[in-house]
Parts: structure tokens; sequence; C-alpha cells
């Protein structure tokens, strides 16, 4: 098949609304990372999802929507469900978090996987909003890469992934937030966070007045439990390890490690790593996750081309704001192999 890559403009939008509303895939940018995007109410079109990606189809997608109104045909709310959507809509929508909310019957099985919710999430990305209204249908959009990779943040990784599998990709240059959506469970009152994402969970905490529980931690025990491959996702072909521990501690570390390797690491912690000859992508501060968070994918698919033996990554413990997202990320995409120094 031959993909059309098309700079976003309106005409490239109605050019992808045909696309979608002829039940067609097309990759489109949002600010969190790169969706493939379907007609959400086509049930033909979100099997082409699954059927794209490789993603096992009992794992649901999220529904895009452009604006509120469009919420409403999709879910069947509680008043107290309702309360606190319109809240958090309130703070956070467009943006980065995703509601669960008791589905109606205008939703397709496929898009819940049979289950009675339904994931729904109102994008900041000017151009994804565009589309989903020209379309005048909720978009589902799963991240576009093929199952199991790390999701593409830039044209170039979603490109590598889709190309010759879909008809069209919006190229809307690098994504803002580079890790996926925050899901937030809003049938458990008040809510349960089941992905850390773009939003913090103290970002909800502050805009709800309450705590709220992050289900989604992984535990530290589970790492020395499970270090399996049952976490395995978001991850690079090469073998992946996370490094929790000073730069000084890391380097020495690797100083004494064989074979062909590269680091991911802080900015702050590239010289003393390259000093000793390793190949290193630096992916922000210790102190940033927003920027770790922009630059992990992407660095993970930078990292892979090297066609080193064994890549490690630098990970900072601090589980605040955006560092949730990317500690979860990392930990999947290292399949639980990580060594504190
Ligand atoms: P992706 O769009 O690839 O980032 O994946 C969507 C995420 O949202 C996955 O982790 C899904 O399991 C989750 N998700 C989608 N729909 C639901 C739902 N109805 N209930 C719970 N989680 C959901
Ligand atoms: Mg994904």
């Amino acid at each position: 098949m031959h993909t059309k890559i098309l700079k976003l403009s309106s005409t490239a939008i109605q050019e992808a609304a045909e696309v979608i509303r002829r039940g067609e895939l097309c990759a489109m940018p949002t600010e969190t990372v790169y969706g493939l995007a379907a007609d959400g109410l086509n049930p033909a079109a979100a099997k082409e999802i699954f059927r794209v990606k490789g993603r096992p189809q009992d794992n649901p997608l999220i529904l895009h929507i452009a604006n509120l109104e469009m919420l409403y045909p999709l879910v069947v709310m509680t008043p107290e469900m309702e309360g606190v959507m319109m809240e958090l809509a309130d703070v956070f929508w467009p943006g980065p978090l995703t509601m669960v909310l008791p589905r109606s019957s205008l939703v397709p099985d496929i898009i819940t996987a049979g289950g009675p919710t339904v994931a729904i999430r109102m994008p900041a990305h000017p151009g994804a909003r565009a589309l989903i209204e020209a379309a005048g249908t909720p978009i589902a959009a799963p991240s576009a890469n093929l199952s199991g990779r790390p999701s593409p943040t830039t044209l170039r990784d979603c490109a590598d992934d889709l190309t010759g599998l879909v008809p069209m990709i919006l190229d809307g240059g690098d994504c803002d937030v580079g890790v996926e959506s925050t899901v937030a469970d809003l049938t458990h009152f008040p809510l349960d966070i089941l992905r850390a994402g773009g939003v913090g969970k103290e970002d909800l905490e502050e805009a709800l007045g309450y705590p709220v529980c992050d289900v989604s931690a992984p535990k530290t025990g589970e790492i020395l439990r499970s270090p399996g491959m049952k976490y395995k996702h978001y991850a690079p072909s090469t073998p992946l390890t996370a490094l929790l521990g000073s730069g000084e501690d890391s380097a020495a570390w690797l100083d004494k490690q064989s074979g062909e390797f590269a680091v991911i690491c802080f900015d702050e912690s590239a010289p003393l790593f390259a000093a000793k000859g390793i190949p290193v992508i630096p992916y922000g501060r210790e102190s940033d996750s927003v920027t770790q968070a922009r630059k992990v994918f992407t660095s993970l698919r930078e990292a892979d081309r090297l066609g080193v033996e064994r890549l490690y990554i630098q990970l900072s413990p601090s589980k605040t704001g955006r560092g949730a997202a990317v500690f979860n990320r990392v930990f999947r995409a290292c399949g639980g192999d990580m060594i504190t120094l």
C-alpha cells in the first residue's frame, strides 16, 4: 500500500477526514504521541487498527472527541460521575487525560473489548481536534506503533512503523508531551489511575481537592519478584537495562561491562559516559521529567538504530508529575530489568 505523508494543513485535514469517513486508517499527531486513527463508530474500521498494529483484541481503544457535546452520546453517567467528569474536563480537557466511563450502546464492542466502559479523551493538539471535527465522528486512536514497540513521537518514528501499512500519515512534527495520556477510571469513585501519563497524580488531586489512587504504579517488590517478560511493552529490539543511581556510580559500573553498548542518559551525566568512550543519547536533566517524557520513546528508537548489543538507560526514582509516566514506560521497556547502584 502506498502511504501518503502530508504536512498538517486545512486541506490535509480534509483529505484525512475523507480517509477516516471511508473507514480507512490515518496516523495523526496528538500532543501525547502519534495516534493510529479510525472512525470510532465503525467496527470494521476499528478492527483494522488491531490488524495493522498486531494489537491483542482484549486491549480496548480510546475514543477521541473534539468537544464536550461529543461525549454525551457515548456514555451513561451517574450524577456523581458526571460531577467528577466536569471538574476534570474543566481543568484538563483538552489535554492528556483519558476518562473511563460507562459506555452507551452507540459504542461498538470492538472499541471497549466487549467491556461495560469506554475510554474518552479530548486531545489538545489543534490538528487532531480539527481532524475529529472534519470527520464528524469520535476517532479511535491508539498509539501509532506496531504492538510492543515504543510509541512514536516524531514523524520519522511513526513512518518507520506504518509506511506501507496505512494510506495516510499526517505530519505534525514532534509531539510535545511525548508519553501517552493518563487514564483515569471514573467508575470507581472518585477515580483510579489505570495508567500514569501526561497529567500527574498530584495535578488530579489538586483539581479534585482529595487524594486519588494510582493502581498502575509498578512496585519495587514486583521488580525483584518478576523481572521477566510479563511487563514487556514499549520495548526496543536491543536488550535494555535501567540504571538507578548517580552518574558517577553508573559510569564506574558500566566501565566494568563488556561488549558493545550505549546509554540513554541524563544530560548532566553525558560527559561522564562519553569520557569512557560510551555512545550517549541524552534525554533531559535528571530533575526534568517533562523533557524526559518528551524524549524517552524517540531516544529508545534512536538507540535501537545504533546496532549495539545492549542498551542502558538512566532512570530517576522520582515518580512525581510526569516522572511517574517516565518510570512506568521505562520499567515496561526494560521488562523490569533494573539495576540499583
Ligand atoms: P494506547 O491508546 O495504545 O495508548 O492504549 C490505550 C490504553 O487505554 C490502554 O492501556 C487500554 O488498556 C486503556 N483503555 C482503553 N479503554 C479502556 C477501558 N474501557 N477501560 C480501561 N482501560 C482502557
Ligand atoms: Mg500504545
